[in-house]
């Protein structure tokens, strides 16, 4: 049997706030792949709707100074097909090229993705290493929040009711990045593992800055800080590389579930975080010569 629930189409973004200010009850409402799926199975049934995927101040890519910013419902096609994008995030861009399907990445939306804040989340690792902030709106005001603040567990975040996420952004970088992800196809699959790397590193190969992000490993996609660490100020040979990707796997705290094993999850973090320093130390020598 059908379930009723309101549906709200507000012409402008003021009038979407107004609507989720006024009712608890009422969730926004983006492309929809994450929210359908939900009311279908009953999993989360929200009493009403406010489509927010129409609003143009919620779109676009563009640069500000030094920053880039991304409107929160700009789809993962429109991520995958950007310039700026593949220029200064190209681990963004190759985690929007594995995920889902052409079906599913012309409707699912960034903002979307991070406010679902599924530990698979593909768009979290690319920009947790670029230590992007989201800018959360209400009508009482925005904030400014770190990403690696914003999960708090597994499908929760710090969002208040009434607040919606309105652009990611984050400091134009000139490091060298690239996500990888193990599914259980190579395409159209939810991550089992996944991983972003961002890599600085000097004319003696002295790893200058490094961040590793993974994702499907813990409760929340997170920083493997202690890695990182371990490399910082380090040569880049082949024996720390090994020890930083054995710090990564370490700091998971992997579940057994229908798609994996704890253990390969934890086995394969390392293996991925390898590859990706591997990868970039190569790209970053091609690129000097
Ligand atoms: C077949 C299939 C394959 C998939 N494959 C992948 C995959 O490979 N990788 C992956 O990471 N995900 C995958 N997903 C999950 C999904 O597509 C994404 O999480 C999607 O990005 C969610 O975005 P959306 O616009 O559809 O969000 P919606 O479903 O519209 O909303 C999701 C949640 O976010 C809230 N919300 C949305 N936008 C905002 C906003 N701006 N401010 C505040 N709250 C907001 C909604 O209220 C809702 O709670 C897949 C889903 C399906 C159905």
């Amino acid at each position: 049997m059908a379930v009723e629930f309101e549906f709200h189409t507000p012409s402008t973004l003021i009038e979407a706030l107004t609507w989720l200010s006024a009712d608890a009850g009422l969730s926004p409402l983006a492309g929809g792949t994450n929210m359908v799926v939900d009311m279908r199975c009953a999993r989360h049934f929200p009493q009403g709707v406010v489509n927010i995927n129409h609003l143009a101040d919620l779109k676009g890519i563009h640069q500000e100074d030094n920053y880039f910013v991304l409107g929160s419902t700009i789809t993962i096609t429109e991520l995958l097909q950007d310039g700026l994008v593949k220029q200064y995030a190209p681990a963004l861009q190759q985690a929007a090229a594995v995920f889902a399907n052409p079906l599913i990445r012309n409707r699912a939306t960034l903002g979307g993705n991070l406010v679902d804040a599924s530990p698979a989340a593909d768009m979290a690792p690319p920009l947790l290493i670029l230590n992007a902030d989201v800018e959360l709106l209400s009508q009482s005001g925005s904030r400014l929040i770190p990403l690696k603040e914003f999960f708090i567990g597994v499908r929760k975040t710090i969002l208040q009711p009434g607040e919606l996420l309105f652009s990611v952004r984050f400091l134009i970088l000139k490091g060298a990045s690239a996500f990888q992800k193990i599914g259980l196809r190579k395409a159209d699959a939810i991550s089992i593992v996944s991983a972003a790397v961002y890599l600085e590193c000097n004319s003696k190969n002295i790893c200058q800055e490094l961040r590793i992000a993974l994702g499907s490993v813990a409760p929340r996609p997170f920083r493997a800080e202690e890695a990182e660490n371990y490399l910082k100020g380090n040569l880049m040979t082949p024996k720390n590389i090994h020890l930083t990707a054995k710090l990564a796997a370490k700091a998971t705290t992997p579940i057994n579930d229908v798609r994996s094993s704890a253990e390969y999850r934890q086995r394969m973090t390392e293996v991925i975080v390898s590859r990706l320093i591997n990868k970039l130390v190569t790209q970053t020598l091609i690129e000097d010569n």
